[in-house]
């Protein structure tokens, strides 16, 4: 169903290029840097005014400081065009000689612009030049009669390449006035009224064009009042989906849980309070007659997979199928292995399907998920290819799910009906992030670690306090366990970084032989790589020399050191990923960060943080407050959501605008129909509309 949009906003998403007196190159600019339509040139805020007008005694006025003022001129000493020789005017301002400098000028507009003995409003940079002021290049020159040309607060706003604040400016207060008169108050007026908020039409006219020292000060509420907007179309649009698939009614199926108390029985350690919590959410989604989207996160080594094998139980005792995906051959094996393991008393079946397996048997695995004679597969993509049918899936599980794109998460979702879907990620999502982004899903978290487990200790060590490394090293080798060595491999510098890495690897090589080191990267040939892997995985190998590749889900509990080497070239997130390669067992494991002695003052932070904190949420939190959310989610996903006038780091306004937005969709506030269509379409949430009449 194509959805048009409300015929009230086409002004706004008409094209930039109908702006006019904006050549077709600039245009052009216009919508390559800032967006196609004139809504786009409303969103895009100034990051700050100038007080043009409100300028102190010229005596007063610093270098480099914006002043606007009367200068009585004497004197024309011209230049050359086209030469080094500047032109220059010379007056006179509050009793002082002032000039005025142009450098390539036509000399005849500077003469009509400054006629001698007459008074010239001039307002620019001034700077002071052996006791003189000096003003280079003013940014308006105008008859005292015409002082209102000059505009009395000035947006400034973030410039790209080829477009002056001049032509953004023009272009958006042409823009201001395509806003409809008539657009009707989509936010529910308590709201309004409480936050004291100006229209929508009024936010962005105070913000772009304030006239007065009253309506400049109304800039954050103005800002607020948008951020909340955007924040709530995005709200809204989750929210409506949300509520859209747990309409859906499946037969339920009331399960136990005799299955997998059956399994807990033969562990030897009890589950922790946050896995037990997790696994009633999911049961309660199970045997509830709605389809589950559930995220579980939870930090490494927090005990996922046991959760994951709990819903796959009460699933598989319902008789239907059972799906877990994980993004690498390893991950896939591993979880075979370790679910086999764990099931080898009961009378489960299990497949594997990556895509190493042989064709023949790949045929027998094929045949065995359609006719329903496995109860659970295991694997990567492979799960997700046209030529796999299940008989009846009840429920796919995506492991390190931020692996995957949203297509592949809705393909294994349609290879049954009614699927449940629980998405697992050990990597710690910042609160405001698993709002704006997950919004759709119900949310577990495991915030606790296996009781048997010694917090890994971390330690910051200058490269120069290597040999100390070494020895430890040595030490914890000899002890029988196992160790990581990383270092960097980045997309800018990847060819030196790898020289750096093989000699790491050699020098090693020369220190431990007789321990096998190995090398992994993501240069060398995947076979090669895996290879090494597996080395270090069945202990034919004590260390792994390696690049960021073993960042996810790798389990080997007898590692306990992992060092990085220099540990401020990562990122907080990705440092605190590699740091839970270790301290998987009850052993005492050691995270040392090694520096380089330039390391700068955030690099610093950065390890002091890793150092004082073991929980991943916490790191979570502070990556995204120094980097932004595009970095620490990684680029493909934060590409899928651009938040333009709302930071995501005012979780407060994040907040309220969920609980609004819920408030607005299970009806609990009255709101227009007819405004909630224009709210999402302003924010381009068109696809969520079709929903409203659903719900
Ligand atoms: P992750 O959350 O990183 O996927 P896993 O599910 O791989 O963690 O669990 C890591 C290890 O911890 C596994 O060997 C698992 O058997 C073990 N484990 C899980 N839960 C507990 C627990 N409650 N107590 C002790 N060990 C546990
Ligand atoms: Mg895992």
């Amino acid at each position: 169903m194509k959805i048009t949009r409300p015929s009230i906003l086409f002004p706004l998403f008409s094209d930039v290029t109908s702006i006019p007196g904006i050549g077709p190159k600039i245009a052009a600019n216009l919508s390559k840097k800032i967006g196609n339509n004139i809504i786009d040139l409303l969103f895009h805020l100034p990051h700050s005014v100038i007080k043009r007008l409100d300028t102190l005694e010229l005596n007063n006025c610093p270098s480099h400081s914006i002043i606007t003022k009367k200068i009585k001129i004497n004197k024309h000493l011209p230049g050359y065009y086209n030469t080094a020789k500047p032109y220059k005017i010379l007056g006179v301002c509050e009793n002082i000689d002032i000039e005025i400098i142009f450098f390539n000028f036509r000399n005849d507009y500077l003469k009509s612009k400054f006629p001698i003995s007459s008074e010239v409003i001039v307002s620019g940079i001034i700077n002071w030049y052996n006791g003189k002021p000096q003003i280079t290049h003013p940014d308006y020159i105008v008859k005292p009669e015409n002082i209102n040309e000059i505009p009395k607060f000035e947006t400034k706003y973030p410039l790209s390449n080829g477009l002056s604040n001049k032509i953004l400016r023009k272009s958006i207060h042409y823009a201001l006035e395509k806003i409809p008169n008539s657009l009707s108050e989509w936010l529910p007026s308590n709201i309004v009224k409480k936050n004291k908020w100006f229209t929508f039409k009024e936010s962005l006219k105070y913000i772009h064009s304030p006239k007065n020292i009253y309506e400049l000060n109304l800039m954050a509420t103005c800002k607020e009042r948008l951020g909340f907007d955007e924040l709530l179309a995005n709200q809204i649009g989750l929210s409506l989906y949300k509520k859209n698939r747990t309409i859906k009614r499946l037969t339920s199926v009331k399960k136990n849980g005799r299955l997998f108390k059956e399994i807990i029985k033969d562990l030897n350690f009890d589950l922790t309070n946050s896995q037990n919590q997790c696994l009633k959410e999911i049961n309660f989604d199970l045997n509830n007659n709605t389809q589950m989207m559930r995220m579980l996160q939870g930090d490494v080594g927090s005990g996922k997979t046991l959760v994951a094998v709990s819903a796959i139980l009460n699933i598989i005792e319902s008789k239907k199928q059972a799906a877990l995906m994980a993004p690498t051959d390893l991950l896939s094996v591993q979880h075979y292995q370790y679910i086999k393991k764990i099931f080898h008393k009961t009378h489960i079946k299990i497949g594997l399907l990556t895509g190493k397996i042989k064709k023949s048997e790949k045929l027998k695995i094929l045949n065995d998920i359609k006719i329903g004679k496995l109860d659970l597969v295991i694997g990567t993509h492979s799960l997700i290819s046209n030529d796999v049918y299940f008989k009846d899936l009840g429920i796919a599980i995506i492991d390190e799910q931020h692996k995957f794109g949203v297509e592949q998460r809705n393909k294994i979702i349609l290879k049954g009906h009614n699927v449940h879907l629980l998405l697992m990620t050990a990597t710690p999502i910042p609160r405001s992030l698993t709002l704006t982004m997950y919004g759709d899903l119900d949310i577990s978290i495991i915030n606790e670690i296996p009781k048997n487990r010694l917090p890994v200790i971390t330690k910051a060590l200058p490269i120069n306090r290597y040999n100390e490394i070494i020895e430890a090293i040595d030490r914890a080798l000899k002890k029988g366990e196992k160790v990581y060595w990383i270092c960097p491999l980045l997309e800018l510098s990847e060819r030196l970084d790898v020289v750096a890495l093989k000699n790491r690897y050699k020098t090693l090589k020369a220190i431990f032989n007789k321990y096998n080191p190995v090398l992994a990267h993501g240069k060398m040939l995947k076979t090669e790589r895996e290879n090494s892997i597996n080395d270090f995985l069945t202990n034919k190998s004590k260390i792994l020399v390696a690049s960021t590749v073993i960042e996810v889900g790798i389990d080997i509990p007898d590692a306990t050191i992992i060092i990085i080497e220099n540990a401020e070239r990562f990122g907080l997130a990705q440092l605190h990923q590699l740091r839970g390669r270790v301290g998987r067992s009850s052993l005492q494991s050691y995270c040392i960060l090694m520096y380089n002695k330039d390391i700068n003052d955030l690099g610093k932070f950065r390890l002091e943080t890793l150092r004082n904190n073991n929980d991943g949420f916490y790191v979570a939190e502070k990556d995204l407050e120094l980097r932004g959310p595009g970095e620490v989610l990684g680029t493909r996903q934060s590409g899928e959501e651009k938040f333009k006038l709302s930071s995501l780091r005012d979780i407060k306004l994040l907040y309220k605008a969920k609980k609004t937005a819920d408030e607005i969709v299970s009806n609990k506030l009255s709101n227009k129909e007819k405004n909630l269509n224009i709210l999402l379409s302003i924010f381009n949430k068109d696809e969520y509309i079709k929903l409203i009449n659903k719900v």
